[in-house]
């Protein structure tokens, strides 16, 4: 049974992070998505609640992938689950540089562990979480770019914003 573990802030989750999901699904046969809850990078914009929701709402398509929140080292959600893969997204170069690092220090952890990268379709290669707030926060149409859930969530929580 092949596990796999796709850790993220998800704050939301995009097109480009659906789209790692389902390329990601298709080659193991559980995929858990885990959202970290206390990201010491930026503070995020929704709360872990709706963080969960917005993706449960956006990956019932799937039947294989179960979602956590987590706290901590990714090494340590693999463990606990008893999974031995690792999936992130790259995007561009730019991303590779601390993906290279953060994935040799997991290896450094936990050598049973391994990290899979896939990179995003071309058509998302822009897209980010932060670039799709930024959007919604000027009252941009973002539905080319995010799930309908995350459309819902955007207008409950700034009805003044977006459009
Ligand atoms: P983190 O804060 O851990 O980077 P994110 O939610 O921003 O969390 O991203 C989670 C993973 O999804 C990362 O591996 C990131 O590179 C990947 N990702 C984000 N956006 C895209 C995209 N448009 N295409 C492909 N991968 C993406």
């Amino acid at each position: 049974m092949k596990k796999a573990v796709y850790p993220g802030t998800f704050d939301p989750i995009t097109f480009g992070h659906l789209d790692i999901i389902e390329r990601a699904a298709k080659v193991v046969d559980e995929l858990i998505i885990g959202i970290l809850a206390n990201s010491k990078k930026k503070i995020p914009l929704f709360t872990i609640e709706e963080r969960l929701h917005m993706l449960q709402e956006s990956t019932k398509q799937f039947s294989n992938i179960s979602i956590q929140v987590f706290d901590g080292m990714t090494v340590d959600l693999a463990r606990k689950n008893g999974a031995r893969l690792i999936i992130r997204g790259l995007r561009a170069v730019t991303d590779f540089e601390s993906e290279l690092q953060i994935s040799q220090a997991n290896q450094q952890l936990d050598s049973s562990i391994d990290t899979m990268f896939f990179t995003t379709s071309l058509e998302y290669a822009f897209l980010s979480s932060a670039i799709v707030k930024e959007m919604a926060s000027y009252g941009t149409d973002i539905s080319l770019f995010v799930p309908k859930p995350v459309i819902t969530m955007f207008s409950q929580k700034f009805p003044d914003l977006v459009s």
